[in-house]
């Protein structure tokens, strides 16, 4: 066929697959991106580099034990339970363990995310590495949660509005199912939330 002898025709093509790509990435950067699994310690291809704990006597593993990391562009402080490693690289992965079950939700706890999420904005503050992704690991199962755009935004006005709370004495309730779910509150005594979830 004539038109596939053509170069510009070809040309299209790639520019055509090159704008379907950057859409779909722009597309899952704009989006909070949570993935499910059975719960497994340990990650494939990683070393532990820092851990919440107390040092013991004559450790030299050169790990970082309970630093408090603090950034100063945001402001904020806190100590993740671990971050791993790339053996051969920087990338550096935040790993958050929870004492409970997720059972069958499809999602993490809201708080539980924007703690993770904002051990992302401490890490590449502290450490100068953006982490491309974390784990908040429940009993049963864990979530890999990207460090999407959208992650950022969301952690950030979160940070934004609890300034602004601790400063005035004013919150605004936020109902809604990520947030309520768990909530003693809601059904209850909550005045801010009409729906039970
Ligand atoms: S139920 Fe009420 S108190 Fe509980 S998280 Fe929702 S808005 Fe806040």
């Amino acid at each position: 066929m004539e038109v596939y002898n053509n170069p510009y025709f070809w040309k299209l093509v790639c520019v055509c697959i090159i704008v379907v790509l950057v859409g779909y990435a722009f597309y899952k950067s704009r989006r909070i991106f949570a993935k499910k699994l059975p719960t497994k310690q340990g990650l494939f291809g990683y070393d532990i580099f820092y851990a919440d704990q107390k040092k013991e006597q004559g450790d030299t593993n050169g790990l970082e034990y309970g630093t408090l990391l603090y950034s100063e562009k945001y402001d904020i402080q806190g100590k993740p339970d671990y971050i791993f490693k790339k053996k051969y690289g920087k990338a550096l992965v935040p790993v958050e363990i929870k004492s409970g079950f997720i059972k069958e939700e499809s999602w993490p706890h809201a708080g539980d995310m924007m703690q993770l999420a904002a051990y992302f904005l401490l890490i590449e503050d502290v450490y100068g590495i953006r982490p491309r992704q974390g784990r908040l690991m429940y009993q049963d199962y864990m979530f890999i949660i990207k460090n999407t755009a959208a992650i950022r935004k969301e952690v950030k006005k979160q940070i934004v509005s609890m300034r602004k709370m601790l400063q005035d004495g004013k919150g605004e309730p936020v109902c809604s199912f990520a947030h309520c779910r768990y909530c003693v509150c809601n059904g209850t005594v909550c005045e801010f939330c009409d729906t039970r979830y």
